[in-house]
């Protein structure tokens, strides 16, 4: 239903095979060891799902963008979710180079990304912004031809391993959604510079940091879309990232549940495979209906990206819907592996941890419920 095209059908395979044997034989060390892994990031590059968000002249996919992250995150964090996360973060953070800046430096940009095979960062939260985004401190202040930040950004995926980032910083005003704006910033700019590395629950193969902003100077052609209209562009991409952390949220989903149906049709109590009580039954039968129903909501919420359609409320859907489920699903697995299933020798235990983290960032549930509730209420006129 996903695979729509024949360029995305291989994608599938390609992206399945190197992820189920190059980067699922890693998935238990990157977790154990909680370091960024640069073995995997060699070979996402070498498949090209580091850049298939990008215009095809550099590296993106002919059509089907959208679609195309969602099957490639999702084929990976069937084994591994922290480097599915690598693929997120660095479409996420594109987005406004891509989609805002002006054509000489996003033509300059996306080329040194492909060649230099460069990761990017996205610097949107803060310690008191996080949901309220706009509550945001860090500024921008014209001087010049230039532009000077100053600001503490947090929980910044890559942050201590891209070289690039979108900043997205206050140009005016005291607060509100008004007045934000993203620039595109160095990492070896003068006055950048990484703060703490977090130590996280799950996806702890992924590079999570502080990153400091002090009067940074960048040109102000460095500025990402208009000047003011940096919330708007930060909603624009959700609309793009959020069906793939719903396709992150399935690939660990059907991670697990491979697992736990495995499992139960070899474990044996009272004589029988486990796979045999009704009780079994029922998990086996609720995860592989929420994981249809996940994958139904993911890649139509990526379609009607890949059109061009609103799918604000359907991307916030298959967001929430599929993280929830993820969470269930995991838990449940581990319930059916019993006490075997806490332990750290079967991956569950690391999926029922990774799968936690979907229900938390690109807009924790509660928001996502917040902006399905308005876009119905909005329908209703
Ligand atoms: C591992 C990790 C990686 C991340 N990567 C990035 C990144 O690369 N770049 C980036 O910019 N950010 C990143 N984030 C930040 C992430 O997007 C935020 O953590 C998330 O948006 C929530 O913000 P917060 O943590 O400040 O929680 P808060 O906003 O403080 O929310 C706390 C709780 O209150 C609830 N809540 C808040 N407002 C409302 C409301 N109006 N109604 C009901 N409930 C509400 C929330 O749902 C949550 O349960 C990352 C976070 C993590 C954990």
């Amino acid at each position: 239903m996903s695979d729509v095209t024949e360029e995305l059908r291989i994608l599938r395979e390609t992206v399945h095979r190197a992820a189920r044997d190059r980067i699922a034989p890693l998935a238990e060390a990157i977790d154990r060891e909680g370091v960024f892994n640069r073995e995997v990031e060699a070979l996402c590059w070498d498949l090209g799902v580091l850049t298939l968000t990008y215009p095809p002249e550099f590296g993106g996919m002919e059509s089907g963008r959208g679609t195309a992250l969602a099957i490639a995150v999702e084929e990976i964090a069937k084994y591994c979710a922290a480097s599915a996360l690598l693929l997120i973060i660095q479409a996420v953070g594109s987005f406004p180079i891509v989609h805002g800046a002006a054509p000489d430096l996003r033509n300059r940009t996306l080329a040194r990304i492909a060649e230099e095979k460069l990761l990017v960062g996205y610097l949107v939260t803060e310690p008191g912004a996080g949901s309220d985004v706009a509550a945001i401190s860090t500024t921008a202040v014209r001087d010049g031809n230039e532009y000077v930040i100053t600001g503490r950004k947090c929980f910044a995926t890559n942050g201590g391993v891209a070289s690039l980032y979108s900043v997205l910083a206050r140009t005016a005003g005291q607060g509100g959604h008004e007045g934000l704006s993203f620039f595109l910033v160095e990492r070896d700019k003068p006055g950048v510079s990484i703060g703490r590395t977090e130590s996280k629950l799950g996806q702890r193969g992924s590079n999570t940091t502080e990153v400091f902003l002090d009067e940074v100077r960048v040109p102000a052609g460095n500025l990402l879309g208009e000047e003011g209209r940096g919330f708007l562009l930060a909603m624009k991409d959700f609309d793009m990232s959020r069906p793939a952390i719903g396709a992150q949220a399935l690939g660990i989903a059907e991670g697990a549940f491979q697992v736990m149906v495995r499992y139960a049709k070899e474990r044996k109590t009272f004589g029988q495979p486990i796979a045999e009580h009704q009780m079994i039954r029922a998990i086996i039968a609720d995860s592989a209906t929420l994981i249809e129903a996940s994958r139904g909501l993911v890649y139509r919420a990526a379609a009607l990206y890949d059109q061009g359609a609103d799918n604000t409320k359907l991307s916030s859907m298959a967001k929430c819907f599929a993280s929830d489920s993820a969470m269930k699903i995991t838990t449940d697995a581990i319930q059916v592996l019993g006490g075997y299933g806490y332990m750290k020798d079967f991956a569950v235990e690391r999926m029922f941890r990774d799968a936690k983290l979907t229900q938390i960032f690109e807009g924790t549930n509660q928001i996502q419920r917040l902006v399905i509730a308005r876009q119905v209420l909005k329908e209703f006129g």
